[in-house]
């Protein structure tokens, strides 16, 4: 999602933590197609197609529907399965977690805790600390590096 989209996406926030809660069809206006299918329709991306898949930079990824901040690189994993992975969300209160049993698969699915967007399933097979693999979708993650939110902080402290 580059800024544009986002300029065009009234619940899109890094700060707001109160709730979203919108209908299908005004999802549907404010999001790109590829992200409301992820999001908003349980779909799944291809594997291997993330950007972030093979991606190392330092920073923090957010939720790409609204801002909401979920995992932080130090906890992203190379788990070799095709989409980004991570063992840890950044705050309990960041990801929700629900049944899964469609496909014939037992599965927990997570969703954004600010506006419950599907991001992917978190399995039992991920390395330590936790043992947990939270495998997401990329289409819905929006990534900011350390570097360039520490220059804004500083910047605004200027001002
Ligand atoms: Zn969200």
């Amino acid at each position: 999602m580059d800024s544009t989209e986002k300029n065009n996406n009234p619940v899109y926030s890094r700060t707001d933590k109160s709730k979203v809660v919108l209908k299908e069809d005004e999802w549907k206006k404010i999001l790109s197609p590829e992200v409301y299918y992820i999001a908003r329709q349980k779909g799944t991306e291809r594997p291997w197609t993330s950007k972030f898949e093979n991606f190392k930079e330092i920073g923090t990824y957010y939720c790409a529907v609204c801002g909401n901040a979920l995992f932080k690189s130090d906890t992203k994993f190379d788990s070799g399965c095709g989409w980004p992975s991570f063992y840890e969300p950044i705050t309990k209160s960041s990801i929700i977690y629900l049944p899964d049993n469609t496909h014939g698969m037992v599965r927990t699915e997570v969703q954004c805790g600010r506006c419950k967007s599907h991001l992917g399933h978190v399995f039992e097979d991920g390395p330590p600390p936790t043992g947990l693999r939270y495998c997401i979708n990329g289409v819905v993650l929006d990534f900011e590096k350390a570097e360039e939110a520490k220059k804004k902080y500083e910047k605004k402290n200027l001002d």
